[in-house]
């Protein structure tokens, strides 16, 4: 159980026959009530003790759109860093790197060392997770085409990164996927040369038997699998059709029309007990399909990746609401040309993505009652529109008008320009990597039995737009909320405080 450190506690065992860490902990929250008038505070302590699995298991990662752009931009960009690639550019050699993902690129402090600074670590040596570089990747796509020319096709990595990899990836080749072609635009029909035939039922069946091949032929010890195609429409949620697990697996029997492609391999994946990530905006995740999951224990994420706009939104409104300045108006302009746009022009994928796009500020909005009243939300409009010429280098333009003191108003306006395949590639790592972990991380109360989290995982809101959390509890969109959750969950298992920057330890004499 090698680690860069080791937490020195009563309240922290490791033991090394079972490869485990157990973390006693003494969770601190305060519960709320009011007669009407005043509220009153209660401080509670919840004694919990974390137990995680420190072996590191064989990962495969499947990918549902495999030869899309972040499919292919990802196993390329693996496969570049496993193999220690470098490249010249115009400004000099480059090398492969991991930048962009929280995991591998992000650090988080252990404490303060004896020169009375942080000590920091990378996040992924708080506990033992997953290298990217040990991911094995295989997956699905609706075209044929191998990921050495899914990677010419997509345009995103640098032509000499592509000529030293193409060895490697025209091996790989997209097993062929369920296609339902009323969900994505019409507008995506050329590229389908690669497809299943028979029932909805026979097409579940076959995408489990893909996933019990590839981890056979490489030796793993479990499958995670992901969506990065197509943005569907959503699909209609009915009575009778997807509203129990028993009634979708019905419905998918009976080849009906309105169960999407992506719910049909989260339901193949959900069987062969593999946790899946939805990355795109359609809601996949009908109510059945979580009944489905929490029945089998199986982890699911959601939605749509968070990778550039919103992510610089669930900022800086957090900032501004917080400052004390009330946003009025954010209206977001985009224009892309890849595959993804050329998809997204159509309207109804688009409403898709204006959907996931337009709840991020409400947390926010709703944390103040000072600025905002009851119901009274921020103007927020959404535009999308494809340009082929940009190709993947996506343009998001956004404007925040404020209101601020005394009746004054503050508007700000940035320019985003960036490969957007090259932000969402590394989400998925982090996606797959605390997601793997969740699956080695068991906790219990004092006379409970160990239980793993709940099969919605919430703790990867921070790298998804819309993020999906288990009936009942508080979606948080505020960024730095949603990196403090990981990262004081994981100190959690390793007995380590939340850090709440109080830095007592400077202030008081
Ligand atoms: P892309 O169009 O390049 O790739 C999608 C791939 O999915 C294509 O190769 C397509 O052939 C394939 N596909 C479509 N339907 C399929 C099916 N039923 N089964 C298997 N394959 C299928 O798009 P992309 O840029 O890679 O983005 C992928 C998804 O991620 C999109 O839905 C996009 O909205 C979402 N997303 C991307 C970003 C980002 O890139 N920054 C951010 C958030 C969300």
């Amino acid at each position: 159980m090698s680690s860069k450190f080791y937490v020195e506690s009563e309240k922290v065992q490791y033991n090394e026959t079972k490869q485990t860490i157990l973390s006693t902990y003494e969770y601190q929250s305060s519960h709320v009530e009011t007669d009407g008038e005043r509220f009153r505070v209660k401080p509670v302590n919840t004694s919990l003790t974390f137990r995680t699995s420190a072996r590191v298991p064989r990962v495969g990662v499947m990918l549902v759109g495999w030869g899309g752009n972040n499919g292919s931009t990802i196993t390329a960009s693996v496969l570049a860093n496993k193999l220690g690639i470098s490249w010249r550019t115009k400004d000099g050699v480059k090398t492969a790197n991991y930048f962009g993902s929280i995991t591998q690129s992000s650090t988080t402090s252990l404490g303060i060392g004896p020169d009375g600074k942080d000590v920091y670590v990378p996040l992924k040596d708080l506990l033992p997770m997953l290298s990217p570089n040990d991911m094995e990747f295989d997956g699905w796509d609706i075209s044929s085409v191998n990921i050495a020319d899914a990677c010419s096709r997509a345009k995103v990595l640098d032509i000499s990164i592509q000529d030293q990899l193409r060895p490697y990836l025209e091996k790989l080749k997209p097993r062929p996927s369920i296609y339902c072609p009323d969900f994505i635009a019409a507008n995506q029909s050329d590229r389908a040369d690669n497809v299943l035939s028979g029932t909805k039922w026979e097409m579940v069946t076959k995408i489990r038997e893909d996933i019990k091949d590839f981890k056979q032929k490489k030796n793993l010890d479990k499958v995670i699998i992901l969506w990065t195609a197509n943005t569907e429409r959503f699909c209609d949620v009915a009575a009778g059709l997807n509203d129990t697990a028993d009634n979708l697996l019905e419905s998918i029997k009976r080849n009906e029309a309105e169960v999407s492609s992506s719910t049909l391999f989260a339901v193949a994946s959900i069987l062969e007990g593999c946790t899946y990530i939805n990355g795109s905006p359609q809601n996949t995740f009908v109510p059945g399909c979580v009944e489905l999951a929490e029945r089998h224990g199986v982890f699911l994420g959601g939605d749509d990746f968070k990778s550039g706009q919103t992510k610089i939104k669930s900022v800086l409104v957090d900032f501004l609401v917080s400052a004390g300045l009330k946003p009025t108006s954010i209206v977001s302009y985009n224009h892309l040309g890849n595959n993804d746009g050329k998809n997204l022009s159509a309207p109804k994928q688009f409403r898709s993505k204006e959907i996931s796009k337009s709840n991020v500020v409400d947390d926010m909005v709703e944390s103040n009652d000072v600025l905002y009243s009851p119901n009274e939300k921020p103007d927020h409009t959404v535009v999308i529109k494809y340009v082929p010429y940009v190709a993947d280098s996506k343009r998001a333009m956004d404007e925040y008008t404020s209101e601020i003191f005394m009746g004054g108003h503050n508007t700000i306006v940035l320019h985003n320009t960036c490969e957007d395949s090259l932000l969402a590639a590394p989400l998925i790592i982090d996606l797959v990597i605390i997601a793997e972990l969740c699956e080695r991380i068991q906790v219990k109360t004092i006379d409970g039995d160990y239980e793993q989290f709940h099969s919605v995982l919430s703790i990867l809101s921070y790298l998804l737009k819309a993020p999906m959390v288990p009936p009942g509890t508080p979606v948080v969109n505020a960024l730095f909320r949603q990196r403090a959750c990981i990262e004081n969950i994981f100190r959690a298992c390793v007995g380590l405080p939340p850090l709440n920057h109080m830095l007592l330890e400077h202030k008081i004499p």
